[in-house]
């Protein structure tokens, strides 16, 4: 096999991979021997940049900045389909269409999914351009991002039409949505309110690595072009799926309307039970020779119409508006409800988010209430009922006091939630920072889990995360459920923590915003506990990625006696608090006041790597090339418009190679 041969089959193989991976749902590798041959193909293309092809598996993992994104026409109208409500509506549909078409009619039903529509653009079996809807005659050219998406064909196999184009939803699942939530949530950032927008917001991130990470599907469900080998909208469906894309399986053919309304009752109670969120079913005359004679009016096909499942909404009493506090001492105000069943689950609470929503719906406790499940996790209430409102009833007064532990609760301007500033003496602050500190991504105290904190706290052994160092066996074995074994597991665990590198100490001390990037670019700045807790404001600001409520949030934590206390405790156990030595010596002034961009894909060291490197070495990366970027750092498959603006600015563009002998790598 010639070097050609080589990546083609590389690619051919690494493509079906990640078709049976992301498209079918079943693996035949294990991700090791997936990575290996990812990394074979990018060392073949690296060697060989005449072989170059922008759809190669290897620029899955995104790279490339896009400052503005340009609006363009679609070729074939995104047209927006008719609602119905009822069997009503739809059997008046079907007897509009009978009169308008020739022999009988049967109708595909699809469910409708909640995200982000787009159309892709394929040529001779590869991606060319991928467009959200906009207002259905132009939208946006969002090719990068959409590469991402694993479950997005690079590159057709089969007996694909040369040119055609495919329209689909850009989801996000319920699973992934959750897990993003968790590590937002972690970070104390505001949790995303439900997976549609998340998922249409993605598609308009700048970075696209940002977007590789995020774990969005692409589900088809119609075909668009001239002259396509086709009969049918369930042929389409059937083809679609052989030629690679993802498209549901769920898709049925019904013969007639009763087969119709049988799909649209088995999904209204089933579709809990689905991966994604869906909001009704799509119900198309299959036979595209009818659909043609149908035509469309002036907004929408009159061969299709949306089905709308109710939404899912129910009335029950409140009972209660009870108040929670966080780690970081928010207060969260939940509505307990008389239980009821909403979406297959039996429901008692519900979110009310914060004074201002509880003010905005002028809810009572007493009151009979609408709760209504989106995309929320949590269900929410929508509204009240106010024919059954008790004429006696008083409004809302939200808490001045913490439920936990009387310290009057403070609001900064600006800011939707109420918070509990007593850091140091309320206990579910108390318990939650230490759970933070002893979580997987921070300390990752072997054998301690979040229960046994809260014991060890309720118990007076330990007030604060400095106190676990002191904690011994004897101690912990005369507690509830305890045993030597595991007392001793817990004392061992804290011990080996104090390995643990500064950035995840740092992420483990819980300041407000600091998450785990955020920690682990001040502990690149900063090196040590000591010059963060004298940098100002002003200087926080200038280190890449932190912004103003970051460098305040930090400054503050500072501030505080307390924290500074804890924090000379955990120093003399001997935590650590800086930059160990090994790590240091990996480090120079060699590229100080340099500002590097990195683009493409690299072979000796991974991106992440290089970032690392240049950072380590006194370097600041930037995402965007401007004026005041020194050195564009190119590896393979650069962007060109990225090329161009580099050249025009004057900006060095320098090899891998180059850059590794700038360090001395
Ligand atoms: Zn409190």
């Amino acid at each position: 096999m010639n070097i050609e041969q080589q990546i083609t089959s590389l690619r051919n193989e690494l493509r079906e991979h990640n078709y049976n991976y992301y498209v079918l749902d079943n693996p035949t590798i294990s991700d090791f021997e997936f990575d290996q041959k990812l990394k074979q193909l990018q060392d073949l293309e690296k060697a060989h940049p005449e072989f170059h092809d922008p759809n190669s598996p290897t620029l899955r993992v995104g790279g490339e900045i896009t400052k503005n994104f340009k609006t363009i026409p679609h070729t074939f109208r995104m047209y927006s389909l008719d609602n119905s409500y009822s069997k009503e509506d739809l059997e008046d549909w079907e007897k509009r269409i009978a009169k308008m078409v020739d022999g009988n009619v049967e109708f595909t039903c699809e469910l409708k999914y909640d995200g982000a529509s787009i159309s892709l653009t394929y040529e001779n079996g590869k991606l060319v351009k991928a467009v959200t809807r906009g207002d259905g005659f132009q939208g946006d050219d969002v090719t990068a991002n959409v590469k991402t998406i694993r479950s997005v064909p690079l590159q057709l196999k089969g007996d694909y039409p040369s040119l055609f184009e495919i329209r689909g939803e850009i989801v996000l699942p319920f699973e992934g949505f959750t897990k993003m939530n968790a590590e937002r949530v972690e970070a104390g950032e505001e949790p995303y309110r439900n997976p549609r927008n998340t998922a249409s917001g993605s598609l308009k991130l700048q970075d696209s690595a940002e977007v590789a990470k995020r774990p969005l599907e692409c589900l088809l469900y119609s075909l668009v072009g001239e002259r396509l080998p086709i009969k049918t909208q369930f042929e389409s469906l059937e083809k679609a799926r052989l030629w690679g894309f993802k498209v549901p399986n769920e898709a049925k053919l019904a013969k007639s309307l009763d087969e119709v309304l049988t799909f649209i009752n088995y999904w209204d109670i089933h579709r809990h039970e689905l991966p994604y969120e869906t909001d009704g079913v799509v119900v198309k005359v299959n036979n595209l020779q009818q659909q043609e004679e149908l035509g469309y009016t002036a907004k929408s096909p009159r061969w299709a119409m949306a089905y709308k499942f109710k939404a899912e909404q129910v009335s029950t009493v409140l009972n209660q508006i009870t108040y929670q506090v966080g780690r970081t001492g928010a207060i969260t105000p939940v509505a307990n409800l008389e239980a009821v069943e909403l979406a297959g689950t039996i429901v008692k609470r519900a979110s009310l988010h914060n004074a201002d929503q509880i003010e905005k719906l002028d809810v009572r406790e007493g009151d009979t209430v609408f709760v209504e499940k989106g995309g929320e996790i949590i269900p929410k209430i929508i509204g009240v009922d106010f024919t059954k409102r008790d004429p006696n009833s008083q409004s809302t007064q939200y808490i001045i006091e913490c439920p936990e532990c009387s310290t009057p609760l403070v609001r900064t301007e600006g800011e939707a939630q109420h918070y509990c500033p007593n850091t140091e003496g309320c206990p579910p602050q108390i318990i939650g920072r230490i759970q933070h500190f002893i979580s997987r991504k921070a300390m990752d105290i072997e054998g301690l889990g979040g229960e046994t904190v809260a014991l060890l706290v309720n118990n007076g052994l330990i007030n604060n995360y400095a106190d676990l160092y002191l904690l011994k066996a004897e101690q912990i074995i005369p507690l509830e459920r305890m045993a030597q074994k595991s007392a001793e597991n817990i004392v061992n665990g804290i011990e080996a923590s104090k390995q643990i590198p500064f950035e995840r100490v740092l992420f483990g001390l819980g300041i407000r915003y600091v998450g785990e990037t955020v920690a682990k670019k001040l502990t690149k700045h900063y090196k040590t506990i000591d010059a963060l807790i004298n940098a100002s404001e002003a200087d926080l600001v200038t280190v890449d990625e932190i912004g103003e409520r970051i460098a305040q949030s930090v400054v503050s934590f500072f501030a505080s006696e307390e924290n500074l206390t804890t924090i000379e405790r955990l120093k003399s156990y001997g935590v650590q608090l800086e930059i160990s030595a090994d790590e240091l010596a990996n480090q120079t002034d060699t590229l100080s006041g340099q500002i590097f961009v990195v683009s493409g894909v690299f072979t000796k060291v991974s991106r992440n790597e290089l970032k690392k490197l240049i950072e380590d070495n006194g370097g600041k990366v930037s995402s965007a090339i401007s004026s005041k970027t020194n050195f564009v750092v190119a590896g393979d498959n650069m962007g060109p418009s990225k090329r161009t603006k580099a050249e025009n600015l004057g900006v060095a563009i320098i090899s891998e190679d180059e850059f590794l002998e700038m360090i001395n790598f």
